[in-house]
């Protein structure tokens, strides 16, 4: 048995990666093969994309027979790339120069777009764990790019919201988010001249944070450098405000959602979600009985109550990070 194929669940409508080759790669080895001139990174570089060496997903994975109904199997047909965001062994967004942050969000636009280009690829979804308390196994700086020959059910269920809503309002859902956001102004952390920072009204996770473009961007190879620039702003305020509350033992996830490559519809809009664990420097939250076993959230507080710390915290580190927008 290969032991690396997707699995169908029926019941659930989704697809599982069983990657039993996983289990064999780095756990917390002393050795970090990010560092420049490490095993994976010869040469000068700032920002760097790489082949993940341990792919859950490949664009030549073993053949597996597809099964019958109800047990349903296919190839792990996909890829998955790291990307070393800074020579740097320590730190996070804030610690980068915004310039370079920049770097990397464009080179995540031409990974996209280059990854893209297979036709069997529909969906690519940049994102980043950060932090021990989450599981990561590498502490040098770096994201992960998976690319998926699906979409995704969680970005399925977002575009089916989007359409939906088109065709009961005649709207679209993201501008009018970002229009009540703005008219309700509880909830805004941080906004720029295009990029918006917000505890969303429909928060999940305790201190999660979605940034939400003002304007009409679905992909990130559409963003021009300036744009870049801004969305690279946003992330800085946001991943510091997490570290400024935290401290040095934080965690969480980030996520870029954007519109799928062939599927296109014109309301979806690229934005990012990040969600903390945190309820404290100390406590988490943990998606637990409800949360997994009904997919059912529960948010211990109210979203208007803990934005004020997200923006104090804003407000501590913004003049450091030399940041471009405001804190309202
Ligand atoms: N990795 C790699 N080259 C190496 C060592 C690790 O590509 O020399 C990959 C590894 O497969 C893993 C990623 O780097 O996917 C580190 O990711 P992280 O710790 O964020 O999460 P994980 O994927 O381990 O859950
Ligand atoms: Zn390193
Ligand atoms: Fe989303």
């Amino acid at each position: 048995m290969s032991g690396h194929e997707l699995r169908w669940n029926p019941l659930l409508d989704c697809w599982i990666i069983v990657a039993g080759h996983r289990k064999g790669r780095p756990w917390h080895s002393t050795f970090c093969p990010f560092c420049p001139g490490g095993s994976e990174t010869q040469g000068e570089w700032r920002v760097l994309a790489l082949p993940n060496r341990y792919p859950a997903l490949s664009l030549n994975p073993p053949k597996v027979d597809e099964g019958c109904e109800p047990f349903i199997k296919s190839e792990a047909l996909g890829v998955c790339e790291v990307v070393v965001e800074t020579p740097v062994h320590e730190g996070d967004f804030q610690d980068i120069p915004l310039e370079q942050v920049s770097e990397y969000i464009l080179l995540l636009g031409e990974r996209t777009r280059d990854i893209a280009s297979n036709p069997a690829i529909e969906y690519v979804m940049p994102f980043k764990n950060k932090g021990v308390l989450i599981g990561v196994s590498l502490t040098h700086p770096h994201s992960q790019i998976y690319a998926f020959t699906f979409i995704p059910p969680r970005i399925v269920r977002e575009i089916e919201s989007v359409i939906r809503y088109r065709r009961d309002y005649g709207r679209n859902l993201f501008e009018d988010i970002v229009e009540a956001e703005i008219r309700e102004s509880k909830r805004i952390v941080y906004v720029n001249d295009e990029f918006i920072l917000l505890l969303p009204f429909y928060a999940m996770w305790p201190y999660e944070m979605h940034i939400y473009p003002l304007r009409d961007v679905k992909l990130l190879y559409e963003l021009d450098r300036y744009s870049a620039l801004l969305l690279a702003d946003t992330i800085r305020v946001a991943t510091g405000v997490y570290e400024e509350l935290f401290g040095s033992e934080y965690a969480y996830m980030m996520i870029f959602h954007q519109a799928p490559i062939k599927q296109v519809n014109k309301d979806y809009r690229l934005h990012v979600e990040f969600y903390t664990p945190h309820l404290s420097r100390d406590r988490l939250k943990y998606a637990a009985g409800v949360e997994w076993g009904a997919w059912v959230f529960t948010y211990d507080g109210v979203p208007e109550d803990r934005v004020g710390e997200l923006r104090e915290a804003a407000r501590r580190i913004a003049g450091r990070l030399g940041s471009l927008g405001r804190i309202p």
